[in-house]
């Protein structure tokens, strides 16, 4: 790739989506835009934002999808996401993902890859329950991976249908997943 990349890395929670988004997002010199690095960023401030957003966090359930298609596109407008980016736990619905693909074409861009981390559900559980965030009790991480299966996965066919989806096989060391990742995006 010429210019740097617009990705999108997907995956359910447990996943290590975020860990490998924050080496990929360095190793390719993008940022890595987390909406819920973000939004527990705006929890933790206080802001309006995250006073709107902190129940349904503790909750599993998903921010409404105009919340989240502000926060995008403030995020990606700013001047360190014109080049490239790595999208990290958005778009999480086939809404967002219409809203994502609105973003970016009004200014002309649009997404290189959609990189799919799979993970077999036994060993999400375990991931995560090890994690100790607040969104993290037992009966918070089955729902968020409830909702990820209803709400998120149909987003497999979407990006796959467009010749985007680059799944990865999420299982083994850290280093050796960011190398399938690496050169899954060529
Ligand atoms: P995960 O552990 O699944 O990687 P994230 O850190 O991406 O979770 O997000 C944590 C929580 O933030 C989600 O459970 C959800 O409540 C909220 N959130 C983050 N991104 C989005 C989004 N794109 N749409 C709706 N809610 C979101």
């Amino acid at each position: 790739m010429a210019t740097k990349p617009k990705l999108v890395l997907l995956g359910p929670p447990g996943s290590g989506k975020g860990t490998q988004a924050e080496i990929l997002a360095r190793e390719l010199g993008v940022p890595h835009v987390s909406t819920g690095d973000m939004l527990r960023g705006a929890v933790e401030e206080g802001s309006a934002l995250g006073r709107k957003v902190s129940g349904l966090m503790n909750a599993g359930a998903l921010v409404d999808d105009g919340t989240m298609a502000e926060v995008v596109r403030e995020r990606l407008g700013r001047s360190d996401a014109r080049g490239g980016f790595l999208l990290d736990g958005y778009p999480r619905n086939r809404a967002q993902a219409e809203t994502l693909e609105a973003i970016l074409s009004a200014s002309d861009r649009d997404l290189d890859a959609v990189v799919l981390l799979e993970v077999p559900e036994e060993e999400l559980v375990a991931r995560v329950a090890g994690r100790g965030r607040s969104d993290d009790s037992e009966e918070v991480i089955r729902e968020r991976l409830r909702v990820y299966r209803e709400k998120t996965e149909p987003l497999v066919d979407y990006y796959d249908q467009r010749g985007l989806l680059r799944p990865v096989d999420g299982v083994g060391a850290i280093d050796d997943v960011n190398d399938r990742i690496l050169e899954a995006i060529g």
